[in-house]
């Protein structure tokens, strides 16, 4: 380990950081050893109560400065997470266990795109003029919804952090951002480098806690807007509290997600597109590509080759440049892909490669790939989020849609084949959010990023997610005497 990980305190609010020792203590374990390298406190209610104080009292001022002067803030702060990505990159590793590989490309690095994107738009968020007949007019004022509330999973805790921050920022709202309790480091970071940029107090706050705190959040009456990042379950939870409150949300839910492979395809961008879908992150990424249909001719050489290439996989010292695999974020997490990976066993798939936890401290499973996976098994149906790849095989494209559309989720879709026509009239068929094509996983912060049916409603990044923190006033304007009936 290369620096001290832990936090000057456990929480940031208005500015400050925090500490509440009377909260419930949260050891942070690095996933590479099993060690605890830090330890947080959970937000007591007195805490929750100063950080949602801290939102709502700051909300006005901030919003009333220009978007100009807003989006110069979070670029500054995109600057500033630059200059520091390897020490940003390393503290991700430390609270997530995923490789310096990975983070050094995809997690400070996508914080800072969020921000400077968004800062770019915020000087440009305006209303529009409607011109009506006879002179009359209507204006549009576009404001922001006030406190919002972000509640983060543990996968991606920079990234969702700023997804959430940087939008609703950008509008003029101010926030209480809750990271997931394994993964509470990367947000308190965030938090500081926004005063840092000049973020006035109380702008961008964080506590931490369970899930307890995060219903403490959302259900209070000074809150306007909720955007969680997690799981189906708590999804259903958090929006149901919202909707009592009848607030905005934005629900970033989990996956299970296809990835249709036609026998016209490259092989390799096949094979590249299914272990960047199933495996990267160790496969915690809720848009992952865990169903690979394949086409019934190409089966046995896709399988070979994905159990050639995974036997380059790195596994080892996520701190060590040339590791692709890391381990698993927890114990309850590894838990959980081991038992998937039995049932996938006993219920007949074949496993290829992989699945096996290996004998060290820390949470360290292998890559598995399993193949004569059907529709009904667990495997195939549940989102597992651990390194499990699922190859299924069929015959034809009405065939692959209809199974890859069978679903719940609705996250994200890929297709790899040669023909762009069947390429695009499979796009135009899933049932999903995201879609790619002879490509998975990629997410720029230009385009929108989020899900449909149980995935989630409500989209991330682009244009799109200013819509979804802020609302719309309408002015009618009337240059004529008003008639009235009487
Ligand atoms: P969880 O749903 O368990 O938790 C998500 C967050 O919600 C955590 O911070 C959790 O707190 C909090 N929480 C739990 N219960 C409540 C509640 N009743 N009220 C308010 N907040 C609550 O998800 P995981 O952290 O296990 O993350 C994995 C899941 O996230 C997967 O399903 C994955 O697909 C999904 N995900 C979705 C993404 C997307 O963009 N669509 C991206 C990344 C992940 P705590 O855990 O601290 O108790």
């Amino acid at each position: 380990m290369s620096y001290d990980p832990q936090p000057v305190a456990s929480h940031y609010i208005n500015g400050e950081h925090v500490e509440d020792a009377a909260g419930a203590e949260i050891p942070v374990i690095y996933p590479a050893s099993g060690e605890t390298i830090a330890r947080v406190h959970a937000a007591t209610p007195a805490v929750v109560e100063q950080a949602l104080a801290a939102a709502d009292a700051a909300k006005r001022d901030w919003a009333a400065m220009s978007g100009t002067e807003r989006g110069r803030v979070l670029r500054r702060a995109a600057d500033i997470i630059r200059s520091r990505n390897r020490e940003l990159s390393e503290l991700e590793t430390l609270d997530t266990g995923k490789p310096l590989s990975e983070t050094l490309v995809a997690d400070a690095t996508s914080a800072a795109d969020a921000l400077e994107y968004f800062g770019g738009l915020a000087g440009a968020l305006t209303g529009e003029h409607v011109a009506l007949p006879g002179g009359d007019f209507v204006y549009t004022i576009r404001e922001p919804l006030g406190v919002c509330v972000g509640i983060g999973a543990w996968n991606y805790p920079t990234q969702i952090a700023c997804w959430k921050a940087a939008p609703a920022l950008a509008c003029g709202n101010t926030m209480v951002f809750k990271p997931s309790e394994t993964t509470p480091l990367c947000a308190l970071r965030i938090a500081e480098i926004l005063t840092e940029a000049g973020a006035p107090p109380g702008v961008f706050n964080v506590v931490q806690g369970m899930g307890e705190v995060g219903a403490a959040l959302v259900s209070d009456s000074r809150v306007a807007k909720v955007s969680l990042t997690g799981s189906v379950p708590t999804g259903r939870r958090v929006y149901a509290m919202a909707a009592e409150g009848m607030k905005h949300a934005t629900m970033e839910l989990g996956g299970k997600s296809p990835l249709v492979i036609f026998d016209d395809a490259d092989l390799d961008t096949a094979v590249s597109a299914a272990i960047n879908g199933n495996f990267y992150s160790t496969g915690q990424v809720c848009s992952n590509g865990t169903r690979v249909f394949v086409q019934a001719g190409l089966v046995d050489a896709f399988c070979a080759r994905v159990a050639e290439r995974m036997k380059d996989a790195v596994i080892g010292d996520p701190m060590d440049e040339a590791t692709t695999i890391g381990p698993m974020v927890s114990e309850r997490q590894i838990g959980i892909v081991e038992g998937y990976i039995a049932q996938g066993k006993a219920g007949g798939a074949t496993l290829v490669a992989g699945g096996e936890r290996l004998d060290r401290p820390g949470f360290w499973i292998t890559p598995a790939l399993f193949r004569d996976v059907t529709d009904d098994m667990a495997i195939a149906r549940e989102e597992i989020f651990g390194p499990v790849m699922s190859v299924m095989s069929f015959d034809t494209e009405e065939e692959a849609l209809a199974r890859a559309n069978a679903t719940e989720f609705g996250l994200a879709a890929g297709v790899i084949t040669r023909d762009l026509a069947r390429a695009h009239r499979m796009v135009a068929g899933f049932e999903a959010g995201s879609c790619y094509i002879n490509t998975y996983n990629l997410t720029p912060v230009e385009a929108p990023f989020g899900g449909s049916k149980m995935s989630g409603v409500g989209r991330e990044n682009s244009r799109a997610a200013i819509e979804h923190y802020s609302q719309m006033k309408s002015v009618y304007v009337a240059l004529n005497a008003p008639e009235a009936p009487f």
